[in-house]
């Protein structure tokens, strides 16, 4: 059997094993004497740092072939120190030779163990660039982010999960960031990571963890959620009192990985692939979102008028053609947007000019009960009020202008405006399982995470067609991700 310790991840050619003869006698009790024991040197500094009973533990441990990430020891103690109840870990491997590392229940943590490893690397003073991935940070305001060597994320708490990026969708909001328009109002610290539409496999997961387990495929929730405030009881994570942001006020996932949390992640079939998916959780979750809470407005018979029909865009029209049996009319000054709403089932266009209104009123017969605006600045914030039948509602999820209303006019056409923030965790949930099923689908264009500039200058130059995807696999020759 060989007792391997590697480095940060399987094929980092600097932690491959050596071969060490004659260590410890507990190492030699351990493997009953019999086996060659292949280790680092590193991993020779961290064992040597255990005493007797925890170093028999982790040489137990390493022997099954498990990676030194896993190391179970401390666990006894956790488990000593009341927190028993947080572990939900299956009993130990069937198999296993005693005395394997367990708690009183016979549970075992291997996140606890990531946690150990952290530790014991960090008191030993272990380089950081051996746990260093890639991340596209924005240092200043004005200024093109950079493509930076950082510290993987690590596991802090119960409830923590660190995923490994498999797509980060680029978002006009990034663009926003970059010229500092959040600031104001997310008061990131600079420099961090940005990226806030984001799937991959979760990596790591924090002791309390039941939901996903390593490997699983996920999409995120933007928004890492408390669960405890009165928002989250009511299932409105947008509003959650505690949240945190990655992408925008925290480090997000135009990275090899990122931490999120356990109320974050919508477990995915594996056949899902996140560059197919990722931009869905942020543009595709708001589009949705805003339909979803439109539905019961919307009966057979009803009529839906889509206003800009882009990246947002176009997912609201396959989601009101999934969810509702209304007549849906798309607005948009490009007639290619228009030609792709049109493919995607859109039952009337109408090209925005000076005739729009009027077409609008005929195909509508006398206005639309719901409108939705995904621009939300330049014009059609009255365009779409415009349009509405009495008693209709305007939803707006694009943003940058102003809504300028007589209240004698809400009151006679007792009209509603209706605003729309990302969505919820089940919205989200609903939309994964439109996309399984082929009902939404994405347009994308794939970069590489070390593109993430030139996709974001093609972004501002109006060049990039579909959603701009970011994928880390190929990024950095030194970092072998998958
Ligand atoms: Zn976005
Ligand atoms: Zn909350």
């Amino acid at each position: 059997m060989v007792l391997g310790v590697r480095g940060r991840r399987a094929g980092d050619a600097s932690a491959k094993p050596g071969i060490v003869r004659g260590h410890t006698n507990a190492l030699s009790s351990a493997t009953g004497g019999k086996e060659a024991a292949r280790l680092t040197p590193v991993s020779k500094r961290i064992l040597g740092t255990l005493d007797g009973e925890r170093l028999l533990e982790g040489v137990v441990f390493l022997t099954m072939g498990l990676k030194i990430k896993s190391i179970a020891v401390g666990v006894r103690q956790d488990h000593a120190a009341g927190q028993a109840g947080a572990c939900h870990r299956p009993l130990r491997p069937a198999g296993h030779p005693a005395p394997f590392p367990q708690c009183g229940s016979g549970h075992w943590s291997p996140a606890r163990g990531r946690a150990d490893w952290e530790q014991v690397s960090r008191k030993l003073g272990i380089s950081n660039r051996e746990r260093a991935m890639k991340a596209v940070r924005v240092h200043r305001y004005h200024e093109d982010p950079h493509l930076d060597d950082v510290d993987e994320p690590r596991i802090d708490g119960p409830w923590d999960i660190i995923v490994e990026i498999g797509a980060a969708g680029l978002c006009r909001t990034d663009l926003h960031i970059v010229q500092g328009q959040w600031d104001a109002i997310q008061h990131p610290s600079l420099p961090y990571t940005i990226g806030h539409e984001n799937a991959g496999w979760v990596r790591e997961v924090g002791s309390a963890v039941g939901n996903v387990s390593p490997g699983d495929t996920v999409i995120m929730h933007p928004l890492v959620t408390c669960g405890l405030c009165l928002p989250c009881r009511s299932g409105q994570d947008s509003h959650c009192e505690n949240a945190v942001f990655p992408g925008l006020n925290v480090d997000g996932g135009m990275a090899q990985f990122m931490k999120t949390n356990a109320r974050a992640v919508v477990k995915l079939d594996p056949s899902m692939l996140p560059a197919d998916i990722a931009a869905l959780a942020d543009a595709g979750l708001t589009a949705y979102h805003a339909v979803r809470k439109a539905v019961p407005l919307l009966p057979p018979g009803a009529h839906a008028v889509v206003i800009g029909s882009g990246g947002l865009g176009h997912i609201g029209v396959q989601s009101l053609l999934a969810l509702t049996a209304a007549t849906v009319t798309v607005v948009d000054t490009s007639e290619a947007a228009l030609e792709l709403a049109r493919q995607l089932g859109a039952h009337h266009t109408v090209v925005s000019d000076p005739n729009a209104a009027a077409e609008l009123m005929d195909i509508t017969g006398g206005g639309a009960h719901v409108v939705f605006d995904f621009v939300g600045e330049h014009g059609t914030e009255a365009q779409g009020l415009a349009a509405l039948r009495n008693r209709g509602s305007y939803y707006t999820i694009g943003y940058g202008g102003k809504v300028e209303l007589e209240t004698l006019s809400i009151i006679s056409r007792e009209i509603n405006v209706v605003g729309n923030l990302v969505g919820t965790y089940t919205d989200l949930v609903e939309l994964m399982n439109l996309t399984a099923r082929g009902l939404v689908s994405l347009h994308t264009t794939v970069y590489d995470l070390a593109d993430a500039v030139q996709a974001m200058h093609d972004l501002d130059a109006g060049t990039l067609v579909g959603r701009g995807i970011l994928v880390p696999q190929a990024s950095g020759s030194s970092l072998q991700t998958h």
